[in-house]
């Protein structure tokens, strides 16, 4: 797009006038942008660093190498094919009069058996930023309408673009440690630490955003991180009263997430959210699983209310139908399998793997009988086995899927498949 307000020209003309990046700059980010690489084939290790190759004792595939040549630490990686390439950003911050000015660098590292390792690195976008926050970009054009961000065409000039927050937020691997910022993002809080966020995005939000600059200047780089990902942040909301009472009460939130997971829980428990003794504790993880150990035993003790009848009404029918088969129990080292002996087990299972083995009746199935593996006494997997052909129809464990307890426990039922069939006889 052509420039057209008196912003937009100034943006041209500073890009136009900002120094090259240097051969050093980028060398610098080279090294601190990639890992170093080696490759395996047969007996001998080739680093893709240096171009070195030597031999191992056997073919065995290792992870990792010291090259014996220039010493580096060496992934050895498995995608080679004829040649290896990656392709990362880094970024130079600086400033021009009220500009904050993110630089951001394609580069891309070439690897080959045999050869030293090389890169080639160009600038590809500008981000200007004024003091209002709002953006300006100068970015290199892309091929054809990729969505690909390294498809950057090399030979395009740096041209003003409309802002796309999507192709503009990407987060660099380097940063270079000498940067030139605006007075205005240091008074907001701004001491040269983006807590993982993109210093473009980073910046931007603390010049717009009041939540953003108080949860920066008052160190809450968690909430930070947190609130910029998501929009439950609200300066009316629950939770931003809590985060106050936290930052007056010098209360560091170290996990976000969890710590907003708490707040729920005690909104829950109709605790007080003013109060600091509920918002700090000392210790956020166990005070967050206690409640939530509570809440599941209320939502245990509701389930189990409301199907009470449910129960009731098919334990007689389940009592008869798979008698012969209680007691049975199967075991090896750490884990044991059961048969389900009543309805309300079956309803457990459910709730503890979160599937449908109640739901879905599971005890009113004829020709099925069910089971349930327990790891060193806690709920692994529910088995399903036919009563036709004595196969293991299914064994599921948390949300439907295979635990990684799956193979040692469908091991053991094969094993003693045969005792089931002998009680089927003896019914019979
Ligand atoms: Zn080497």
């Amino acid at each position: 797009m052509k420039p057209k307000t008196a912003t937009e020209f100034k943006v041209v003309e500073v890009s136009r006038n900002l120094p090259a990046i240097s051969k050093k700059q980028h060398q610098t980010a080279f090294a601190k942008c990639f890992d170093n690489y080696a490759v395996q084939s047969r007996k001998t290790i080739f680093c893709l660093e240096c171009g070195h190759s030597w031999k191992v004792a056997d073919t065995k595939e290792i992870k990792k190498a010291n090259c014996e040549k220039c010493n580096r630490q060496l992934t050895v990686t498995s995608k080679y094919n004829n040649g290896l390439r990656e392709t990362d950003y880094y970024q130079i911050i600086t400033a021009v009069e009220n500009f904050q000015i993110v630089r951001m660098v394609c580069i891309t590292k070439f690897m080959k058996k045999n050869c030293q390792s090389s890169f080639f690195a160009h600038e590809v976008m500008q981000i200007f930023i004024d003091e209002s926050g709002k953006p300006r970009c100068m970015s290199k054009n892309v091929m054809g309408l990729s969505q690909y961000f390294d498809q950057w065409i090399v030979g395009s000039e740096l041209s003003l673009k409309y802002y796309d927050n999507n192709r503009f937020s990407l987060k660099p691997s380097f940063i270079f440690p000498t940067k030139k910022i605006i007075p205005l993002l240091k008074r907001n809080g701004f001491k040269g630490n983006f807590h993982g966020i993109a210093p473009q995005i980073l910046f931007r939000q603390i010049l717009t955003d009041n939540i953003a600059e108080t949860l920066l200047k008052s160190n809450q780089f968690d909430l930070l991180y947190y609130h910029i990902r998501n929009t439950s942040l609200k300066p009316t909301g629950i939770y931003w009263n809590a985060i106050k009472i936290c930052i007056r009460n010098n209360y560091q939130v170290k996990d976000a997430k969890l710590w907003i997971d708490y707040l729920d829980l005690l909104k829950h428990f109709g605790k007080d959210l003013r109060s600091p003794k509920y918002v700090c504790p000392v210790n956020l993880e166990c005070a967050h699983n206690r409640l939530m150990t509570k809440k599941n035993k209320e939502i245990w003790k509701n389930t189990l209310e409301e199907k009470k009848k449910q129960i009731a009404k098919n334990q007689k029918y389940y009592f008869k139908a798979k008698k012969q088969f209680f007691g049975l129990v199967f075991s090896e080292k750490n884990i044991s399998i059961n048969v389900i002996e009543t309805v309300r087990e079956f309803l457990e299972e459910g709730c503890i793997h979160n599937h449908c083995v109640f739901t879905n009746d599971y005890y009113k199935k004829e020709n099925s009988l069910i089971l349930s593996a327990k790891v060193n006494g806690v709920p692994a997997e529910t088995i399903q086995i036919s009563l036709e052909n004595f196969e293991i129809l299914q064994s599921r464990g948390h949300g439907n899927k295979a635990s990684r307890h799956n193979k040692a426990i469908i091991n053991l039922v094969q094993k003693n498949l045969h005792q089931i069939t002998a009680r089927m006889k003896l019914a019979s």
